[in-house]
């Protein structure tokens, strides 16, 4: 485990208690689409949990990578819709705070940050998902304005995020070469919103769409330039990887948690579950996998927070994490009988949840060609 400073134990201890507050009591009500998640984020911003990483010239806290990691992994242990909605509005004020023009980080940075307003960064289009490079959202120079025309589709927060990190191509059929990136108003006209992702996967995410039509920028919104938008992508991206399969620890220990109090209390054949060896190996085995997920999430963060190139490590973490966190949850819901179907226990959440990292922030085919091509220079 990376050694956090006595400020940032703290916000992972904020964190738990935001949980054990907030998140906690109103998981079911989320799952069934019957509250909105955004009532909590204004706990979430006096826990801390918005500003970690933003610099103190923002009015963040300036804290490293490895203690958003372990926030991450606290969060989603008990919703990772909610996690990964919190961390992107995080992640937006970050973003927005180290790279906007001034004018911009003020009029956003500190909406965001005190949870008034949420964030998403659009990049997948109904069209163009894993193939980044191929996105055909266009941007136009209008005068001194981008002209934004095109499709999103499957971002995190997209329901309702007011400041939209939008990526388009300034220059059809150029690739990664062509894209730049704009701060877009979700109250500006020209931001249509689309209805939230017809799937139960979705729900706490608040995955959904907009589309952009005829939508006008100033020239102080533009983010990254062409040429440069591709590579800021790729930079943060690393990062993402490794909060998600941080997540999808944070996931499987909480399922673990809940079956092995399950097999105290539930006897079969005169025994309680644990007492049964081919029953408390399922466990171990969980165990096991999840500790070695565990060494590997804290192998990318040392990386990230030395400033060291993490692209394969987080790559491997990402993918080991997604892989067993499906496993064992199942296996792990599956340990309880029936009763590991009900809606009080995190198995089947989980579950939707562990799927849907296989996707997020490159899926898991996406990330054996990065490791596959690092091969390339020995093992
Ligand atoms: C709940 C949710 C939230 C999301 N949030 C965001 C967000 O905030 N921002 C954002 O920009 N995007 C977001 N996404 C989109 C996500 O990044 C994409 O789903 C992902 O990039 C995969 O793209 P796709 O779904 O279009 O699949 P496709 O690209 O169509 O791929 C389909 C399948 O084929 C595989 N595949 C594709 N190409 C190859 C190949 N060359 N070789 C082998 N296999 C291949 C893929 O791995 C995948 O399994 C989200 C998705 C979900 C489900």
């Amino acid at each position: 485990m990376s050694t956090l400073t006595a400020d940032e134990q703290r916000i992972v201890d904020a964190a738990k208690g935001f949980v054990a507050t907030h998140v906690v009591p109103q998981v079911q009500a989320w799952d069934r689409g019957g509250a909105d998640t955004r009532a909590v984020l204004p706990a979430a911003a006096a826990a801390g949990l918005l500003g970690i990483e933003v610099p103190a010239a923002h009015g963040g806290l300036g804290l490293s990578f490895g203690c958003k990691r372990q926030v991450a992994e606290v969060l989603a242990a008990a919703d990772f819709g909610l996690a990964m909605s919190v961390i992107n509005t995080h992640n937006v004020a970050n973003h927005l705070a180290r790279t906007a023009a001034p004018a911009v980080a003020q009029r956003h940075v500190p909406a965001l940050l005190s949870g008034q307003r949420t964030g998403c960064t659009a990049l997948t289009e109904p069209g163009a998902g894993s193939d980044f490079s191929a996105i055909t959202t266009l941007a136009r120079r209008v005068g001194d304005e981008w002209q934004l025309d095109g499709h999103k589709a499957w971002i995190v927060n997209g329901t309702h995020a007011e400041v939209v990190v939008v990526y388009a191509q300034t220059e059809p059929a150029s690739g990664a070469r062509g894209i730049a990136a704009f701060v877009v108003d979700g109250g500006r006209s020209g931001f249509v919103r689309q209805p939230g992702a017809d799937s139960s996967a979705a729900r706490g995410i608040d995955a959904g769409g907009f589309v952009l039509q005829g939508y006008r920028a100033q020239a102080d919104e533009l983010l990254h330039p062409p040429g440069e938008a591709f590579k800021a992508a790729l930079a943060s991206i690393n990062g993402a990887r490794i909060y998600v399969a941080a997540m999808c620890c944070g996931m499987v220990r909480e399922c673990l948690r809940v079956a092995s109090a399950y097999g105290a209390s539930r006897h079969t054949f005169g025994e309680p579950l644990h007492g049964h060896q081919g029953w408390r190996w399922g466990l171990a085995d969980a165990a096991i996998d999840l500790e070695a997920a565990r060494l590997m999430v804290d192998a990318a963060t040392a990386l990230i927070d030395e400033g060291r190139d993490a692209q394969t490590a987080a790559a491997q973490a990402k993918v080991f994490a997604t892989r067993m966190a499906g496993r064992h949850i199942a296996a792990l819901m599956h340990a309880m009988g029936a009763e590991g179907l009900r809606e009080q226990y995190p198995m089947l959440r989980h579950l939707a949840a562990a799927q849907v990292a296989t996707l997020v922030d490159g899926s898991t085919e996406m990330l054996l060609d990065r490791v596959a091509r690092s091969l390339r220079h020995g093992v």
